[in-house]
Order: structure tokens, then C-alpha cells, then sequence
């Protein structure tokens, strides 16, 4: 059998992941999920199958030439994953390739599995839980000599089972042009990688990936191996991409002490939340050479907190501790804000400035909270919201409310860089060290304030 893993092609480039999708600018990750089922099926099938990964967006190529490129590789089975933003261009596509393939594609996706009606007759959907599904499936096709690998699929997925994190030790990096992907302000290769999934948090606005509020931690003995897999295969770099990379202190520990006792050092980029930073993790993270930690904060507004279930008990005078010490030691922190167009006003933008103007951050981004299907916040505000479902997905804040979307994100923006000293020269600094990058969002940025962008307008 030829199995094809596909990352779908999208107009420019974009970042797919279960949880979450976004525009990539200056910085490109392959599909970690995608690459790790690439690897549980090479693994687990039978000898003399072939598995092929293609990543379509990193090859640049549009759909006339991934269609081209499919029908030349004539695979038995297609795994593909939808995103959450980008769904509607991703349906449309994945019509025409159901006429490409004979058997029923594998959809893998938060939207699909919400709405599988829309989906059924392109294939099977499958949820978060998609690795252990195709796992258990491939096992009873080689036990039982069973041939009819969508009906064993079909029935898998039914029964609830645990998302395993442990199926491979780690992904195989063959199946991708690791040097064609890049951190954000990075040099030399990187590895991307999961070392948990899931969020024990319940963030409103969030969809819960994998098994809602659980969280699963791969084995440690899995990940020091990854990371000495990493080392043999030249990678300098390792971006985690957990939902919050400080949660297990423990991990953190057992991870340097492996580096040290193996005469071993990467750069450390990932994201966490600001209560999961005491310092002892922040000594942690100096420790482990981390150049960039990423914070979703999301408001200092109150009642936004509590409409978001995203409160912190800590004080401002305790978080630029914090935050001074990982800028003291050369880590750039770049931090997450949402604005809520239903009950924040133009002050509460101004009042997060001047919240950020006395931290040592380095980057900052105000974004419109998006009422996603599936989500507390959507099912509260559901008469606020414009829904649009099958064929052409679309759900946002009626119309109203982006009134001033442009100028507020252009003043945030302006305002955040432009008026402290610091943190302009760091930003030049940055540029100066990786102009191929800082001119990807230079370039994106102008773009965006200056010109009518249509594909970012659509996007809301
Ligand atoms: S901390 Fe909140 S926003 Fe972040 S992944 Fe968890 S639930 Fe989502």
C-alpha cells in the first residue's frame, strides 16, 4: 500500500496545527503532527509499504501542482489536516483531491470533527486523537490480514480510546527538508517538537486540543532520546511547541542534566503562560540556553480575565522580577494580548501599553479574540457572533465590532515599538542579525498597515 501524509497548499505561507493555525512570516514549522503520523505509519505497516510525506506548502507549490504531484505519486490512502482559520479554501481543495485518490481521504481536524457531516463524504474525520486511531488500525490490519483499512479506521474511531504520546520514541526527520523550516530570529537548523499535548487549562476562547483538559507528557526517556537524535542530526536549535513548555519543572531539570551530562547545547524557543514562570523555572530556562520565551497574557482588564477563565494571581511588581531576569540574561520575551471587541474599549489598549511600557519585553501583538465554534465563549455571546458553516466557514464578531480593528492594532503596534528607546534599538539589533527574516515581516507588516490586504480581512 502507498500511504501519502499531505500538508494541504494554501495561497502564502502558513503554519498548520491541530490546536491552532497562523500566517507564517520571517519563520516556517512543518507540521510536527503530520510528520510524527508519517513516522507511527512507516513503523507500524506492513514491510514493502511505502509512506510519503509531502508538505506542500513548504515546496511552494499552489494546488494545480500538488493535484500534478498527487496524481503522479497514485497513493492508496491521503492523510491530510484542515486548520482551524483557513478551512473554507482547505474544504474546497480537498474536493478535488477525493477525485484523485480511489479510496476515502483521512481528514484530520478540530472543524471537521465539530461538523462531520460536511466532511463525510470526502473521507473519514478524525479527531485529536488521530495517532492512537491509525496506530490501533494498522496493529489489527496486521494481526487479522484485513485489507479494508478505511472500515477498520471507521470503526477505531469509535471507541473513546487515550491519545498515546508514546507511539514512536520521536519522529523521523527523513521525512522532511528540516533546513527549509526556521524559528523567528534563529540560525542554523532546528527541531520542532511536541514534549506534551493538551492544556489542563480552560481558556474560553481556546479550543481544547487533544483530550479536552488533559494533558500527556511524552516519556522522558522518549524525549532525551529526541534530543540526542536532534544533536547527531546537526539541529542547533529546538522550538518547543507545547501550549505551555514550563508546565512539568521536573522535565525541565532531568533535560539539562542529560545536556550536561552528554556535553550538549541547543537554543530553546517555546511558549508558556505568566504563572507558569516562578525562579526556579526562569533559572531553569537560563540555564537551558532558551533565546526566546513567548507568554500568552492575553488582558489585564479584569473582567476580560474572568470572561476569558484566564486570571493570574500575580502582581506586576513580581512579574518584571521575572521578566527582567530572562531579559537580563539575553532572552527575548515576546508577550500575547487579545482584545475583546465586545466589552473593551479603546482605553483598555491604551491601559495595556502603559501596562507594557515599564516590562522588559521585547515583542508584543494585540489581536482580536476570535469566537471559535466549540468554545465558552462562543456559546455565550452566540448572538453577537456571525455564523457562516458549510461550504464557506466563517464565524467572527458581527461586523460592528471591527469597526476600528485597523487603527487600534496601528496604534498598539506603533506605540508598543516606537516609543521606548530599548526596545526599538533591540528590534534593529534583531533586523541587523537576520535581515532575510525581519525583512519577511517588515515587508508583512507595511503590507498590512499601509495597503488594503485582502486576505487578512477575510481572515476576520
Ligand atoms: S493556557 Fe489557555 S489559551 Fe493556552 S492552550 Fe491552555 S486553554 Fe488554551
Amino acid at each position: 500500500m502507498k500511504f501519502l501524509v499531505l500538508n494541504l497548499p494554501y495561497q502564502s505561507k502558513i503554519i498548520r496545527k491541530y490546536s491552532c493555525s497562523y500566517f507564517a512570516r520571517g519563520f516556517l514549522y512543518p507540521p510536527v503532527e503530520l510528520v510524527r503520523l508519517s513516522t507511527i505509519i512507516e513503523e507500524n505497516s506492513f514491510p514493502g509499504d511505502e509512506v510519503l510525506f509531502y508538505d506542500a506548502i513548504v515546496e511552494n507549490h499552489d494546488e494545480d501542482n500538488c493535484i500534478e504531484k498527487i496524481k503522479n505519486i497514485q497513493p492508496d490512502y491521503i492523510f491530510t489536516m484542515t486548520s482551524i482559520d483557513f478551512i473554507s479554501s482547505e474544504l474546497k481543495f480537498i474536493e478535488k483531491l477525493r477525485l484523485c485518490v480511489k479510496n476515502p481521504l483521512i481528514i484530520i481536524g478540530y472543524i471537521p470533527s465539530l461538523y462531520p457531516d460536511d466532511f463525510s463524504k470526502y473521507g473519514v474525520v478524525l479527531d485529536g486523537n488521530f495517532e492512537t486511531i491509525v496506530y490501533n488500525s494498522l496493529l489489527i490490519i496486521k494481526a487479522e490480514q484485513k485489507a479494508d483499512f478505511i472500515e477498520i479506521i471507521k470503526n477505531e474511531r469509535l471507541k473513546r480510546t487515550e491519545h498515546n504520546p508514546d507511539l514512536i520514541v520521536h519522529y523521523n526527520l527523513k521525512f522532511i527538508k528540516n533546513y527549509r523550516y526556521k524559528e523567528l530570529f534563529s540560525k542554523g537548523n532546528t527541531g520542532f517538537t511536541y514534549w506534551s499535548f493538551g492544556c489542563p487549562y480552560s481558556c474560553s476562547f481556546c479550543i481544547k486540543t487533544y483530550n479536552q483538559h488533559k494533558v500527556s507528557f511524552r516519556k522522558t526517556e522518549n524525549i532525551l532520546q529526541e534530543i540526542k537524535y536532534f544533536a547527531e542530526n546537526g539541529i542547533k536549535n529546538i522550538r518547543l511547541l507545547d501550549d505551555n513548555c514550563t508546565l512539568k519543572k521536573t522535565l525541565l531539570k532531568e533535560v539539562l542534566k542529560f545536556q550536561s551530562e552528554n556535553g550538549l547545547k541547543f537554543n530553546y524557543y517555546g511558549l508558556t503562560r505568566i504563572d507558569l514562570l516562578d525562579n526556579e523555572v526562569v533559572d531553569l530556562l537560563i540555564d537551558l540556553n532558551f533565546k526566546h520565551i513567548m507568554i500568552g497574557l492575553e488582558t489585564i482588564n479584569e473582567n476580560s480575565g474572568r470572561e476569558y477563565n484566564k486570571i493570574f494571581n500575580i502582581d506586576f511588581e513580581q512579574t518584571k522580577l521575572i521578566l527582567k531576569k530572562l531579559r537580563k540574561n539575553k532572552v527575548e520575551i515576546s508577550i500575547f494580548m487579545l482584545f475583546n471587541p465586545l466589552t473593551e474599549q479603546f482605553t483598555d489598549i491604551k491601559n495595556t501599553l502603559s501596562y507594557l511600557r515599564n516590562l522588559p519585553v521585547s515583542f508584543a501583538s494585540l489581536s482580536y479574540v476570535i469566537p471559535y465554534p466549540g468554545t465558552d465563549i462562543f456559546k455565550k455571546n452566540e448572538q453577537n457572533i456571525e455564523v457562516q458553516n458549510y461550504p464557506e466557514f466563517r464565524w467572527r464578531w458581527k461586523k460592528d465590532y471591527y469597526l476600528n480593528l485597523k487603527k487600534n492594532e496601528t496604534y498598539f503596534l506603533k506605540n508598543f515599538y516606537f516609543t521606548n528607546p530599548d526596545r526599538f534599538i533591540n528590534l534593529i539589533r534583531l533586523f541587523l542579525k537576520y535581515p532575510s527574516q525581519a525583512f519577511d515581516i517588515f515587508f508583512d507588516s507595511m503590507k498590512y498597515l499601509f495597503t488594503s490586504n485582502k486576505e487578512r480581512e477575510d481572515y476576520f
